[in-house]
């Protein structure tokens, strides 16, 4: 398998740039996640890599070529999209064959790709239906049994599930890992979507307005959020961000204050820092209805069942953060105490909301 590499890509649309100067290594055979919010250009750096769209400014390779002025049919992607853009008037297996009959394959290797796509897609009994007579969820498995009969190094898919339903969703999901363990090609995905970022993506990378937020492992994702940002994309809900503090060893939350474990201490000190944001994900908290030693008090204001985890909404001096319990639930109206676990909690700069780093990773 090959991998893809953008070097100091630009895309402008006139003069509105929508991608700047973006650099991103998609590995071989490795499945990477473009993340980000609507319009923040992860459609186009798709189509820019597909030969869909032109590149304005910087070098895109594929194994290691330069591929800019490729033609689409000749850069060996297969591609899905959300609408999966199937032929009304074909049978699901004409469909699936298109492409091998327009790039001169024969009979025989063609009715063996999709004979076996259609077995691994799960379409037996459907090869003579057009897909006005399928559901959303076959409709997307010919989508990806169209793309996958190509047999391409690269597989780019531009939000396939955005129109399935939750359920069918997480069977799609599971049937893309199944199909990239067999196939392994070189994966590119888009979505919105964090959760499936998270359990699709080997890496992921997360723009924000054509900018590179942050590169890593889902883990790394959670774990080490290079910036504010990245921290409120991730998680459901995603990390409370809240301005403070931090003096005499302490962390000052409105009108409260924890006193740090030495460690962050020093990690803090040694930034030279007083202002700064910390960031907490909402199952890192412990709760107690009675005040407890280095705890934060507040007022449970909104109490959301989430089906066997509840979010609670809670008000710590203006400061309103979610934390996520799974029992011993408060009411609302009721005052809390909220500890968090210091060894899961960030600290970002200022101004710039870049991770100021943690001691304990
Ligand atoms: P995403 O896939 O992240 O939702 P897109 O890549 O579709 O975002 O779009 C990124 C930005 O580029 C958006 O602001 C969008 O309006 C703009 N854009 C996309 N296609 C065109 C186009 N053909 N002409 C002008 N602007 C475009």
């Amino acid at each position: 398998m090959k991998s893809i590499q953008l070097k100091n890509i630009v895309k402008r649309y006139g003069n509105n740039t929508v991608v700047s100067q973006l650099n991103l290594d998609f590995e071989a055979g490795k499945r990477t996640i473009l993340l980000g919010p609507s319009g923040c250009g992860k459609s186009t750096i798709l189509r820019m890599i597909a030969g869909l769209e032109d590149i304005s400014e910087g070098d895109l390779l594929m194994g290691g070529e330069r591929m800019n002025d490729v033609v689409p049919g000749d850069r060996d992607v297969a591609m899905v999209f959300q609408n999966y853009a199937l032929f009304p008037h074909m049978t699901v297996e004409e469909n699936i064959g298109y492409a091998l009959k327009i790039h001169k394959v024969n009979e025989k290797e063609r009715q063996d790709r999709v004979s076996s796509a259609i077995k691994m897609l799960e379409l037996e009994g459907y090869e003579k239906r057009t897909p006005r007579e399928l559901s959303g969820g076959q409709r997307q498995r010919v989508a990806l049994a169209r793309a996958v009969v190509k047999q391409s190094h690269y597989f780019l898919l531009d939000e396939p599930l955005s129109n399935l339903d939750a359920q069918l969703r997480v069977h799609a999901r599971k049937e893309l890992l199944n199909l990239h363990e067999t196939y392994k090609q070189t994966f590119i995905y888009v979505t919105h979507d964090q959760i499936e970022a998270m359990t699709l993506g080997h890496n992921i990378a997360l723009l924000y307005n054509g900018d590179l937020q942050m590169y890593g492992t889902p883990v790394d994702f959670y774990n080490k959020p290079a910036n504010v940002f990245t921290a409120t994309f991730i998680g459901s809900p995603s990390a409370n961000i809240s301005h403070v503090t931090f003096r005499n060893g302490r962390v000052f939350i409105g009108n409260q204050n924890l006193v740090l474990p030495e460690v962050w201490q020093a990690h803090l000190t040694a930034t030279g820092m007083e202002e700064m944001f910390i960031g907490i994900h909402p199952e890192t908290v412990w709760i107690s209805d009675t005040p407890t030693e280095n705890s934060l008090s507040g007022l449970v204001t909104t109490v959301e069942n989430y089906g066997g985890r509840w979010g609670i909404h809670i008000d710590i001096d203006n400061e309103n953060w979610i934390v996520v319990m799974k029992e011993d639930v408060p009411v609302k109206g009721s005052t809390v105490y909220l500890a968090p676990d210091f060894k899961k909690m960030h600290f970002f700069h200022p101004e710039t909301e870049l991770n100021l780093g943690s001691p304990f990773h």
